[in-house]
């Protein structure tokens, strides 16, 4: 049986063949996520095609996931060999035309922005946050002092960030603008955006995208404090959420981050919306066949917490076991789902902002199969939005959701439980779309109960919502 949490693999040089793509396939990964902060266009086309190849060969929706680099900050190279500060050391943090001037140890940011608004008390986390500072005192423009607050070591070209701040650099930047022209043209399904601050980000990028004449789902990436403060409204504009653990425990207190965790993917699910958990899952598969408990358990937790798709990066783009990876994650899941429907433990109280007759009907389906022990649900969702709202209640039975636009099918294949497919036949009733399906498609059997669901198309209206709930018994090919 399929699981209903979906898995997204992180390509790279450690599954850079058909083969080794092939395997995570197999292994259960749905979807892939091409990092375009490492990598150029023939490494990605090179993928593209793989993945397109492996899903006329499977006959299963394989979603491209292109993630776009956003600002990250770094400091500049000046000439220094790497340092060591200790705890309670002092250093000067400044543009490149300061270094000249002092004498003491010296960090250089050579981005003039990102000196506006800095005051004292401000923290700053160097490293991916291996070395944290406090700023102590504004020397001049652009010149600031830091105090250590713990020892280490301070190489250029780091990772750095000024936690709690919303930086004057747009998310989306020319690199950003260049691969976006590169992705449109491969093809890829979903683009997540890094280092979202609001709303208008999201709403830049999907203006940046009209010239191609597409409308990809926009994942935003939560990776600043900035962000989580107006989760509700940027979560109102974008597709999705992944909740990026790697950037955004830099930026919060460490200690902050489970409960980030848990509060994102609470407003996803009640919006509907799918969220994605990335970063450090098993990170140390990387190196070694085996998890670690804790990482074991964090997985587990993810799907517990209502996370939709559980993604890995490092483990399958440079990872010695990419494979293996996949397969005790889905494992994890297998273990974690089974608990997850035992009698009385999942309550499904979600949805309560969205009281509205299609929100009913989904409940009502999910409940039906539930109390039938239907097979499974199969609705019909041209638009991919009662796909998601009977995904968001959780049934225990996959969701088979037809829609003919490939980009619908392409994402909704990132929502918990849900299966997309092609209708096989397109005529103008959608239920009977669905009924054809089951009657159709060798997954079912005779005598199988079937929750059938559909936005059936009203006389004089345009938008369609669910409106239609069935349960409907597969008849023996003569009955039919
Ligand atoms: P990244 O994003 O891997 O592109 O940095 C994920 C994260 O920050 O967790
Ligand atoms: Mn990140």
């Amino acid at each position: 049986m399929d699981r209903h949490i979906k898995i997204i693999a992180t390509l790279g040089p450690g599954t850079e063949t058909y083969e080794a793509v092939k395997e995570l396939v197999e292994s259960g990964a749905k979807i892939f996520r091409l990092n375009f902060s490492h990598g150029g266009r023939e490494f990605f086309a090179k993928m593209v095609d793989i993945i397109r190849r492996l899903e006329k060969e499977t006959g299963l929706t394989l979603t491209i996931l292109q993630d776009l680099s956003g600002p990250k900050i770094r400091t500049c190279d000046v000439g220094l060999p790497p340092f060591e500060v200790s705890k309670g050391g002092e250093v000067l943090l400044g543009t490149s035309d300061k270094f000249e001037k002092v004498e003491e140890p010296f960090i250089c940011l050579d981005i003039p922005e990102m000196y506006e608004g800095v005051k004292e008390g401000d923290p700053v986390a160097l490293g991916d946050g291996v070395i944290r500072f406090k700023v102590i005192k504004i020397e001049e423009e652009h010149l600031i002092r830091l105090e250590a607050t713990n020892s280490g070591l301070c190489p250029p070209r780091k990772g750095i960030t000024f936690p709690g701040m919303t930086t004057p650099l747009a998310p989306l930047t020319e690199k950003d603008k260049a691969d976006l022209a590169i992705g449109m043209q491969l093809g890829v399904d979903v683009v997540a955006m890094s280092f979202v601050q609001k709303p208008e980000d999201i709403c830049n990028l999907r203006a940046e995208m009209i010239q191609y004449g597409r409308r990809v789902p926009i994942i935003a990436k939560l990776e600043r404090i900035a962000a989580l403060e107006r989760l509700k409204e940027i979560l109102e504009e974008a597709d999705g959420i992944m909740v990026a653990r790697g950037d955004l425990g830099l930026e919060l207190d460490l200690a902050e981050l489970p409960v980030a965790q848990k509060r994102i993917i609470n407003a996803c699910n009640n919006a509907g919306k799918p969220v994605i958990v990335a970063t450090q899952m098993l990170l140390s598969m990387v190196n070694s066949p085996m998890a670690t408990r804790a990482e074991t358990t964090d997985v587990a937790n993810a799907i517990l917490d209502g996370a939709d798709c559980v993604m890995l990066s490092e483990e399958t783009a440079i990872g010695r076991y990419p494979g293996e990876t996949v397969r005790f994650m889905r494992k994890i899941s297998y273990e974690i789902e089974a608990y997850m429907f035992e009698p009385g433990r999942l309550e499904i109280d979600r949805g309560g902002e969205r009281d509205n007759p299609s929100t009913f009907l989904a409940y009502a389906a999910a409940m039906l199969a539930g109390k039938t022990n239907a097979k499974a649900i199969v609705c019909h969702s041209t638009s991919g939005a009662t796909t998601r709202l009977l995904s968001s209640c959780r049934p225990k039975q996959s969701i088979y959701a037809l829609s003919s636009d490939h980009t619908v099918r392409h994402f909704t294949n990132l929502s918990w439980g849900v299966i997309p497919a092609e209708p096989l036949v397109v005529i103008d009733d959608h239920q009977e779309r669905a009924e054809v399906f089951v009657r159709q498609s060798p997954v079912f059997e005779e005598g199988d109960i079937v929750i059938v669901t559909a936005g059936q198309p009203e006389k004089g209206k345009s938008v369609t919502q669910t409106n239609v709930v069935k349960l409907y018994e597969k008849l023996s090919k003569e009955a039919s």
